[in-house]
């Protein structure tokens, strides 16, 4: 149950005092609530300001310049109101101080309304953005009018939050200072030694000044109240997943140990040799299983770093030590791969592998069924459907997940949770810098792929500008001519399918022109057959210059292309031009990138290319990307959590993570039922952040 005290932060927001219907649903888009969620207080409190606006600045009005935010004390002269019938002109209300006089310029204003605001010949302060308008300042529609008694309420310094339509800025902010004021008092969660020592202000205190900032570096990502706020976040999530793991964990594993007959022979039907990062994974994850505790390993690898290789292993493990293991793929075709390259070793081993996913149906079904219940068949290859009620295992030992760095894992652990001590082994196809799996996964063994299989040639990278096109195509077409076949990524427009595929169309033409009919082109709009066709004939060498949109990123292999062009580089992120570029590489020729730029290069830019020119290292590359991104956002542009979080932010907080880590391990081994008086703190910061599920293991253990 929910402690008591959070519930005015738990209550809607249409509960706060001038809050009604309809801005309640405006409300709803603004925070991001899923339809049918109605917003609570507590999303507001979450709602940070991106920026603030400094009233501070009062020059007068001569002295005012353009562009400026600035407050300034007038008298008000006289009303020049619209002429009746012309709407488009607008109210004019001339004001003055001792420096000189401006126009306060309201559009489609209410002209009683206006002269009740600023009565002739009384004292207002106004603030607002000064324009110079033919030599004379203005003020259109100034943020601020009001009289001496409402102006020393006035905040000088005002935040800016992200805005949606429907919700005048106002109203937001009296609706944030309403849930303020009803903040209740809250325990205080943290461990008092880290508080003093971080010089990190209560929770409240932290919201109130992130929401009433008296400086712009209140807002900074490394003010105290941020980062206390951050942390919060951070622990809430460790917590929750040490806790997880903690209930996972203690469904007491088996041990089970293989006596290696199944791999000697998997091994030997192997056209090649294992690599030293696959013997290794393969030994961590034997000594998980045959430990007493539940394996929860994470195996961590780029693309073709031959993660499917351990995974058989480890299940061929626990078919020797008489268990099953299920392999799950996140889409049916990716399992049927799984089974086409699994299944020749299987059988050569004498493994009974079956495949299951929602297409099998029926007899089919019917078939597989009965034999996973009885022990008939060793390892299943599926889907999501793996985990429907009527598959029953006579001893399922091993699931191994095909996580593909979407983070559903909260779930699948909780998935693993109901069945009998299955050890777990999740694989990640992409690299993720240590503090995303730490955010992600929380306190889990990991391994690691950091090789290549053997016989991959490095790829040679270059950057070139842009301007050396013409050198460029030579090139490429001397290399055609001995044979090459190539792939040319086209560029990225913004936002634009339709400019992406003109410019690659330009492209192919130009290369056909310059080279001959020897050019392909696959893009993004074109129908799947034609798309095929075009990949088949890149395959068999018909065409040997593929030029494509991004749609090559995802699932091609043609071992034969040695050489990548990458037009406009500096428009792709790191992600994404290591997938590219690992197009490549492929086969036993040496293969090359080139990175074609357009000058001048921003920073980020810079470092992107230049970090892809050094390292072909996939883990590196990711933790570059994470640093490149906390430094290409200046304070102002996006204030919101990464992805999972809403305040938290790994570039900027990341190694906060570490000590919330710590600190999470810390209290669930003194008090993992958080029964004692930080634990019911705990229980209150679960709540805040979402994060609650977990305390339902708690009572379940
Ligand atoms: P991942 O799942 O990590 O992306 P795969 O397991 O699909 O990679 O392996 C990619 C390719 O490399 C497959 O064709 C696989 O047979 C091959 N492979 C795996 N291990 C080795 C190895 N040690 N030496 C050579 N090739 C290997
Ligand atoms: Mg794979």
């Amino acid at each position: 149950m929910r402690p008591e005290l959070l519930n005015p932060l738990f209550r809607p927001v249409t509960s706060l005092a001038g809050v009604g219907p309809k801005i309640g649903e405006a409300f709803a888009r603004l925070v991001g609530r899923e339809a049918g969620e109605p917003p609570r207080v507590l999303d507001l409190l979450f709602h940070l300001p991106y920026g603030l606006v400094d009233r501070r600045n009062r020059p007068g009005i001569a002295l005012s310049p353009e562009g400026a935010i600035v407050t300034l004390e007038v008298r008000v002269d006289r009303h020049q109101p619209a002429p009746a019938g012309n709407r488009r002109l607008p109210h004019r209300v001339f004001v003055q101080d001792e420096t000189g006089e401006m126009a306060l310029v309201y559009f489609h204003a209410d002209k009683s309304w206006l002269e009740r605001a600023l009565p002739v010949g009384e004292i207002r302060f106004v603030s607002g953005r000064v324009e110079w308008f033919n030599g004379r300042p203005q003020m259109v529609h100034p943020d601020h009018v009001v009289d001496a008694a409402a102006f020393a309420a006035l905040p000088m310094i005002e935040p800016v939050y992200p805005m949606t339509a429907g919700l005048p800025r106002k109203t937001v902010a009296k609706a944030i200072g309403a849930a303020l004021d009803g903040l209740p008092l809250l325990p205080e969660w943290l461990d008092p030694a880290l508080k003093a020592q971080q010089h990190w202000p209560d929770f409240a205190t932290a919201l109130g000044t992130v929401h009433r900032p008296a400086a712009p570096s209140d807002l900074a990502p490394d003010s105290p109240a941020m980062t206390r706020l951050a942390y919060d976040e951070f622990l809430a999530n460790q917590l929750a997943l040490a806790l997880t793991r903690r209930t996972l964990r203690r469904a007491a594993g088996r041990e089970r140990r293989g006596d290696g007959r199944l791999r000697t022979r998997i091994e030997a039907a192997l056209p090649f040799s294992l690599t030293a990062s696959q013997r290794t994974a393969i030994a961590e994850i034997e000594r998980d299983l045959a430990g007493p505790e539940r394996m929860l390993r994470l195996l961590q690898g780029d693309v073709g770093s031959g993660k499917t290789m351990v995974a058989l292993m480890a299940m061929a493990i626990v078919a020797e030590a008489g268990g099953q293991a299920a392999l799950m793929a996140p889409t049916e075709i990716l399992a049927r791969q799984h089974a086409k390259t699994l299944g020749p070793l299987a059988a050569a081993a004498g493994l009974r592998l079956a495949v299951l996913t929602g297409r099998e149906k029926g007899r089919e079904r019917a078939a597989i069924l009965p034999r996973l219940a009885d022990g008939g068949i060793d390892i299943v290859v599926g889907t999501h459907a793996l985990f429907q009620d009527e598959v029953v295992f006579r001893d399922l030992a091993l699931a191994v997940v095909d996580e593909q760095h979407r983070f559903g894992v909260h779930q699948r652990l909780t998935l693993a949770a109901k069945g009998a001590a299955v050890d777990m082994l999740v694989m990640t196809a992409t690299p993720i810098p240590r503090t995303l799996v730490l955010a992600a996964f929380g306190d889990m063994d990991v391994s690691k792929l950091t090789e290549k299989p053997a016989g991959r040639q490095p790829i040679e990278t270059r950057t070139l500008p842009l301007d050396r096109l013409d050198a460029v195509v030579e090139r490429i077409g001397a290399a055609v001519a001995a044979g090459a076949r190539v792939y040319w990524v086209c560029p990225l427009v913004e936002e634009s399918e339709e400019l992406d595929v003109a410019a690659a169309t330009a492209r192919e033409k130009a290369l056909a022109e310059a080279l001959g009919p020897v050019v392909g082109l696959v893009h993004g709009r074109m129908r799947a057959a034609d798309k095929d066709a075009a990949m088949r004939r890149f395959v068999l060498g018909e065409t040997r210059v593929l030029v494509a949109t991004t749609v090559i990123e995802v699932g091609v292999d043609v071992p034969e292309a040695s050489i990548m062009v990458i037009e406009h580089a500096e428009r792709f992120g790191l992600a994404q031009l290591h997938q590219l570029r690992g197009r490549v590489g492929r086969g036993s020729a040496r293969s090359s990138c080139l990175l074609l730029y357009k000058g001048p290069l921003g920073p980020v830019a810079h470092d992107r290319l230049a970090i892809m020119r050094d390292t072909e290292d996939g883990f590196r590359i990711a933790e570059e990307d994470l640093r490149l991104r906390g430094e290409g956002e200046i304070l102002g542009t996006r204030q919101s959590g990464t992805p999972g979080f809403r305040i938290a932010r790994l570039e900027h907080h990341g190694a906060l993570l570490e000590i919330a880590r710590d600190d999470a391990r810390l209290i669930v081994e003194r008090d993992a039922a958080l029964g004692g008086p930080r634990g019911a703190a705990l229980r209150v910061l679960l709540y805040l952040f979402g994060r609650d599920a977990a305390i339902r293991l708690v009572r379940a253990g």
